[in-house]
């Protein structure tokens, strides 16, 4: 998907490489999996997973976009609404401008407003949780043999994951992603409980309470 958009070496060699994903449990603390993505090397292009946040793929999308011929592209600009006929499109944006296409494409996400004019519905379900998203400096991960993509998981269906990404300014940090019960509000979905019982080390709990 990415190569396309390119360029790949750079998209390679500026960000975080994971070749393997570890899974912990929760209560003992101990690795109980480890996926080696390294293994399909020789028949796979990419046996990696590249960590990376999601505003630099998109400030890598925006810049091949803008070297191609004929492209106009903007940013913080609202579509508010739009109509069409039988050759054009009408998009009024936000900020009182209108412009005239010949196609719309919406890609605005999964409560865009593109999907809600048209009334096409988002499928039968929408996940309704929220995530508590934490990034720490400090490698606290380091110490207990986490690799840059770590997936915790205990009773009660408990579960955190823990990525490394690298950070605008290059000097890397840990991003731990906890669920939210759909009901909490934004108060309740960052409390962290104490540590489990029995659990040893440096849990993804610890981290984010630093
Ligand atoms: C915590 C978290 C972690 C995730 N981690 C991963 C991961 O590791 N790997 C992975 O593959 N996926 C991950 N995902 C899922 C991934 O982020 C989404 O699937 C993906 O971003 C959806 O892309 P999209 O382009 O459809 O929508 P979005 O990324 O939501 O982009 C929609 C864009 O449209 C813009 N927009 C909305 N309305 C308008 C409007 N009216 N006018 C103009 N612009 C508008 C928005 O500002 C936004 O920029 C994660 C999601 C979350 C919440």
């Amino acid at each position: 998907m990415i190569e396309p958009v390119g360029p790949l070496d750079r998209f390679v060699t500026e960000w975080l490489v994971a070749r393997q994903s570890k899974f912990w449990e929760f209560e003992s603390g101990r690795m109980v999996a480890m996926l080696d993505h390294d293994l399909l090397r020789y028949d796979a292009r990419f046996s990696f997973v590249v960590q990376t946040e999601l505003h630099k793929l998109a400030i890598m999308g925006i810049e091949r976009l803008r070297a191609l011929p004929n492209t106009d592209s903007r940013q913080g600009v609202r579509l508010s609404s739009f109509t069409q006929d039988q050759s054009d499109v009408t998009l009024e944006l936000e900020g009182e401008e209108t412009l005239r296409t010949d196609w719309l494409v919406g890609c605005d996400g999964g409560r865009g407003t593109v999907r809600s004019i048209l009334d096409i519905p988002s499928g039968d379900f929408i996940w309704p949780e929220r995530f508590a998203v934490l990034t720490v400096l400090d490698d606290k991960a380091a110490p207990m043999g986490c690799a840059y993509r770590c997936c915790f998981a205990g009773l009660g269906a408990s579960w955190t994951n823990l990525f490394a990404v690298s950070g605008d300014d290059g000097r890397g940090r840990w991003r731990v992603v906890f669920p939210t019960r759909a009901e909490e509000d934004d108060e309740e979905a960052v409390w962290m409980p104490p540590r489990p019982p029995g659990c040893r080390g440096c849990t993804p709990t610890r981290m984010a309470t630093v």
